[in-house]
C-alpha cells in the first residue's frame, strides 16, 4: 500500500511523518507526471485552499485527481483540503474539486478563536487531539454524509463513502488514530 500526499503547498510533510511512523510508504504529488505513480489513496493537506486550487489547475492535475476521487480513490482531507472537496464554499462562488456533499465556510471561527487546540470524540475514538488553524466550518451535509466529530455544535469531521474530511489537523502531534482510521477505509 502507498499513500500519495498532495505536496503543492501546506503541511504535507506532517502527514508524511504520520504515515512514516505507521510504516506506510508515501509519495508526493508535486507535478502532473507524479500522477503516474502507483498509489492507493490520497491525502489533501491543510494550507491555503485558494493557492492549492490554483496550482492544481495551473499544473493540469485538477481533472485527473477529481475523476479519481469520483471513481472511489480513498481521500483524506484536512482543513484547506476539506475546502477543496466541498461542493459549495459559502461566501465564495468558487468550487474546487467539489466531490463531497458538504457546504463549508472558510475562516469560520473569527479572529479571536482562529487557532486553538482541543480534543474530542471522532467516530468511536475518544480524546482525539484536534488542532484548529484558521479552520473552516462544515455548515451543511447532504444525506449520506456521516458526521464523525463535532466541536461546540459545529461539525468538524465527516465521511462520505471513500472520502474523509475534517476541519482540524490530526497530523500535528503524535496521535496516529485518525490516520489509522483512514487506512482502515482503503
Ligand atoms: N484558512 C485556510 C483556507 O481557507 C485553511 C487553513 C488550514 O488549512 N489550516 O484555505
Amino acid at each position: 500500500m502507498r499513500i500519495a500526499v498532495l505536496a503543492l503547498q501546506g503541511d504535507f510533510a506532517e502527514h508524511e511523518a504520520v504515515f512514516r511512523r505507521l510504516n506506510i510508504p508515501t509519495c508526493q504529488l508535486r507535478q502532473k507526471s507524479d500522477l503516474d505513480l502507483d498509489f492507493d489513496a490520497l491525502v489533501l493537506p491543510g494550507g491555503e485552499s485558494t493557492v492549492q486550487g490554483k496550482l492544481l489547475r495551473e499544473l493540469d492535475m485538477f481533472d485527473n485527481i477529481r475523476s479519481r476521487i469520483l471513481n472511489g480513490l480513498p481521500v483524506m482531507a484536512t482543513c484547506a483540503g476539506t475546502i477543496l472537496l466541498a461542493q459549495q464554499i459559502l461566501d465564495d462562488p468558487t468550487v474546487h474539486l467539489g466531490t463531497m456533499g458538504i457546504s463549508v465556510r472558510r475562516n469560520a471561527y473569527g479572529r479571536q478563536l482562529s487557532s486553538f487546540y482541543t480534543s474530542g470524540t471522532f467516530g468511536e475514538l475518544n480524546d482525539v487531539p484536534m488542532s484548529f488553524i484558521r479552520a473552516p466550518q462544515i455548515e451543511f451535509c447532504v444525506p449520506g454524509v456521516e458526521v464523525l466529530a463535532e466541536h461546540d455544535g459545529r461539525i468538524t469531521a465527516v465521511r462520505q463513502g471513500s472520502q474523509l474530511a475534517m476541519t482540524f489537523h490530526p497530523e500535528l502531534g503524535s496521535d496516529n488514530r485518525v490516520a489509522e482510521y483512514f487506512l482502515s477505509m482503503i
